[in-house]
């Protein structure tokens, strides 16, 4: 039986539910590209099999911003997904927060190694600052899938070397979620 990795790219184009923007970048855009370099590695590796939340660039889900994080989650958990992977870009008013964190529902979940495995192959392979793995038992997506679940902050789209990342290293950022896996689950 293949591992299946439910891929949330998190926001969406069209107005629904946009996510940050800085450095001319919009947070949705990077987030569906990743995603999509993410499933690519994935479903190329025997053992594994990944589906995206948004297939194509300009899938909407939902009709605003709570609606659109429930037909995620809907769909994962109606999928039956073993894990559940939101990506997104962190944003601040203050331009010098950078580094990437990743989210997990609770510290006692099965998530938690899985996160720190991706988070060390970010920072390694990327050069992201490791913000650490935090607990947020308020975030949606964890709380309402069921399966293990974590998101992803992959840098800061407000600070100028986090941004630059976020727009030259897609591949890196989806290589490195992809390392942090197969280390931590084979
Ligand atoms: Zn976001």
């Amino acid at each position: 039986m293949a591992i299946k990795i439910y891929i949330d790219q998190g926001h969406s184009r069209g107005g629904v539910n946009g996510g940050a923007e800085g450095f001319g970048l919009v947070e949705q855009d990077i987030t569906f590209q990743v995603g999509m370099y993410l499933a690519d590695l994935l479903n190329n590796t025997p053992g594994y099999e990944a589906k995206l939340s948004r297939p194509t660039i300009d899938t909407v889900l939902g009709y605003n911003n709570s609606t659109s994080l429930a037909a995620r989650v809907a769909d994962a958990n109606a999928w039956g997904a073993d894990y559940f992977i939101s990506i997104h870009c962190n944003a601040s008013e203050n331009p010098t927060y950078n580094g990437t964190e990743v989210y997990i529902y609770n510290e006692l979940s099965r998530s938690f190694p899985l996160a720190q495995s991706i988070l060390n192959q970010i920072v390694a392979e990327v050069g992201t600052r490791d913000n650490g793995v935090r607990v947020n038992s308020r975030l949606y997506v964890l709380r309402r899938t069921n399966m293990p679940s974590l998101l992803i902050e992959l840098a800061y789209i407000t600070n100028p070397q986090d941004a630059e990342k976020l727009r030259n290293n897609q591949f890196e950022f989806a290589q490195a979620i992809y390392d942090g896996i197969r280390i931590h689950l084979g």
